[in-house]
C-alpha cells in the first residue's frame, strides 16, 4: 500500500498509543533541586507575579505568553465533517498545535468551547486574553464565523485569526498571482468564477480583490448558482458579492472566463465546462478531500490548464499550513495588536516571491523529486520548505511595524532571520 494511503486503523493507533493525544506541556526551566521548585513556584513566582501587577506589559517578559496561541473551536465546522461538536474537534485542534511547533516554533493550548451560540462564544474567547498571544479561530460554521471573528478583532488587543477564512484566501492569493504571472495575463483583466460562497470563498474574493481583480469581472455561484442583485433572500456577506452580469449557472458563467476557484463541493466541473474557459484557463479546485474537478481529469482535458488543489498527491497544493504559523510567528514576535490587511498581504507576497527562488536540494528530497522549477507545474511553495518560516514571518513582522500596530519593533531583520532558524 503506498505511503500516502491512511487506513482507519493506523490513524487510530496513531492517536491512541503510546500515550492518548498528539502534544503535551514540558516545563522550559530547570526543575531538578528544591531551589528550582522554590524559583518556579511559591515564593519565587511571587516577584514576577507583583512585576506584571505594577507592569502589565511584563506578562511578556515572564511568562509564556509571547509565544502561546489559543487554537479555538466550537467544532460546528470540522474539516469536511460537518457540526461534530466540541469533542470531537480536539484531535484537530491538537493537530494544528502540532504544526504550529513543528513549523513555527509556537506553542499552542487546544480549547474546545461548548457554545453553539456565537454571543456566547464571543464572550467565552474574550475572557482569554490574559493567557494567549494570539488566537487562532478554526472550524466555526459559516455565517456565525464571520460575525465571531469580526467581534473578537475589534474587542480584542491581540491578533485574532478565522484560518479556515484567511489562510485559504492569503495562499490562493499567492497562487493566482503566480499562475497570472506565468501566463502573462493582468489580475485586473481577470474574468473570475467562485463556485462556493461560505467562509473561505468569501475571504479568497476578497484577497483577490485586494490584489488587483476586478469586483466588476468576478462572479460567485453557491448551491443555488449564480448570486444575482435580483435573487431573493441573500445575506449580508453574499449580497456583497452578488452580479447583475446575466448569467445564472456555473456552466454558462465560465465560458470565457480566465480563473475558476472552487470551494465548494467536488466533481462540480464538467470537462466540458473547463473546455469553454478561456486560453490557458486557471482552475483552482479546492474542495477536499474531492475536487470540484479531478487533478487528473482536468490535465487530461486540455493542456494549457493551470492547476491546484487541496491535495498533496498533486502539484500546486493550496494548503494552509504555507501561512498560518508564520503569520502567529510575525506577529507574535512584534507582540502586534492585531493581524490586519496589511500584514495578509505581506504574507501573500513574499509566499509568491518564495516559489520564483531556486529550490534547494533540502526541499527537493523531502518531496523525493528531481527539480522544482517555477512553472506550471510549481507555483505555490511546497509546505516543507524551512524558507517559508525566514521569509514570511519577517515579511508580516515588517509589515505590522510598518502599519503601526506592532507593540514592539525589530531593529535588525537580518539577525532576527538568523534567529529564527535556530
Ligand atoms: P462552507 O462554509 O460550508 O461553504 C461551502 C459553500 O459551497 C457554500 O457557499 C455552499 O452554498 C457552496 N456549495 C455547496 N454545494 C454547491 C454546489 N453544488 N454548487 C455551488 N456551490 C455549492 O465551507 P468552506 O469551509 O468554505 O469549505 C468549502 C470547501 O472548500 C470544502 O470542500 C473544504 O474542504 C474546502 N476547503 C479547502 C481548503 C484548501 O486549502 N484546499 C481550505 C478551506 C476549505 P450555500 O451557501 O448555498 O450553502
Ligand atoms: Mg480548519
Amino acid at each position: 500500500m503506498p505511503e500516502n494511503v491512511i487506513r482507519k486503523k493506523d490513524a487510530l493507533e496513531y492517536h491512541e498509543n503510546p500515550i492518548p493525544g498528539k502534544i503535551e506541556v514540558v516545563p522550559t526551566k530547570k526543575t531538578k533541586t528544591q531551589r528550582d521548585l522554590s524559583l518556579a513556584y511559591s515564593p519565587g513566582v511571587a516577584d514576577p507575579c507583583t512585576e506584571i501587577a505594577e507592569n502589565p506589559e511584563d506578562v511578556y517578559k515572564y511568562t509564556a505568553k509571547g509565544n502561546l496561541v489559543g487554537v479555538i473551536s466550537n467544532g460546528t465546522a470540522v474539516l469536511g465533517l460537518g457540526d461534530i461538536g466540541p469533542e470531537a474537534s480536539k484531535p484537530v485542534m491538537e493537530g494544528k498545535g502540532v504544526l504550529f511547533k513543528i513549523f513555527a516554533g509556537i506553542d499552542v493550548f487546544d480549547i474546545e468551547i461548548n457554545a453553539k451560540d456565537p454571543q456566547k462564544f464571543i464572550d467565552a474567547v474574550k475572557t482569554l486574553e490574559p493567557t494567549f498571544g494570539g488566537i487562532n479561530l478554526e472550524d466555526i460554521k459559516a455565517p456565525d464565523c464571520f460575525e465571531i471573528e469580526t467581534a473578537l478583532k475589534k474587542e480584542m488587543n491581540i491578533p485574532v485569526m478565522h484560518d479556515d477564512q484567511h489562510g485559504t484566501a492569503i495562499i490562493s492569493g499567492a497562487a493566482l498571482i503566480n499562475a497570472a504571472e506565468i501566463i502573462k495575463k493582468d489580475l485586473k483583466d481577470l474574468k473570475v468564477v467562485v463556485s462556493g460562497a461560505g467562509a473561505s470563498a468569501i475571504s479568497c474574493i476578497k484577497i483577490f480583490f485586494e490584489l488587483g481583480v476586478d469586483p466588476k469581472n468576478a462572479i460567485v455561484c453557491d448551491s443555488r448558482g449564480v448570486i444575482r442583485s435580483d435573487r431573493e433572500g441573500l445575506s449580508g456577506s453574499k449580497l456583497e458579492l452578488a452580479t447583475d452580469i446575466d448569467v445564472h449557472t456555473l456552466e454558462e458563467a465560465l465560458v470565457d472566463a480566465d480563473v475558476f476557484l472552487g470551494l465548494s463541493r467536488g466533481n462540480l466541473m464538467t470537462p466540458e465546462m473547463l473546455l469553454s474557459m478561456a486560453k490557458d484557463p486557471i482552475v483552482f479546485a479546492l474542495a477536499n478531500p474531492t475536487p470540484e474537478i479531478d487533478y487528473q481529469l482536468a490535465m487530461d482535458t486540455r493542456k494549457d490548464v493551470m492547476m491546484a488543489t487541496g491535495r498533496s498527491d498533486h502539484p500546486n497544493q493550496v494548503n494552509n499550513v504555507l501561512g498560518f504559523p508564520y503569520i502567529f510567528r510575525g506577529a507574535l514576535d512584534v507582540r502586534a495588536t492585531e493581524i490586519n490587511e496589511e500584514m495578509k498581504l505581506a504574507c501573500v507576497r513574499s509566499i509568491a516571491a518564495l516559489a520564483k527562488e531556486p529550490v534547494p536540494e533540502t526541499v527537493t528530497q523531502a518531496y523525493n523529486v528531481d527539480r522544482l522549477v517555477f512553472g506550471r507545474s510549481y507555483f505555490i511553495p511546497k509546505p516543507l520548505d524551512t524558507r517559508l518560516l525566514t521569509t514570511v514571518a519577517p515579511a508580516v513582522a515588517q509589515a505590522a511595524m510598518d502599519t503601526g500596530v506592532a507593540k514592539t519593533e525589530i531593529d535588525d531583520m537580518e539577525a532576527y532571520k538568523e534567529e529564527l532558524i535556530r
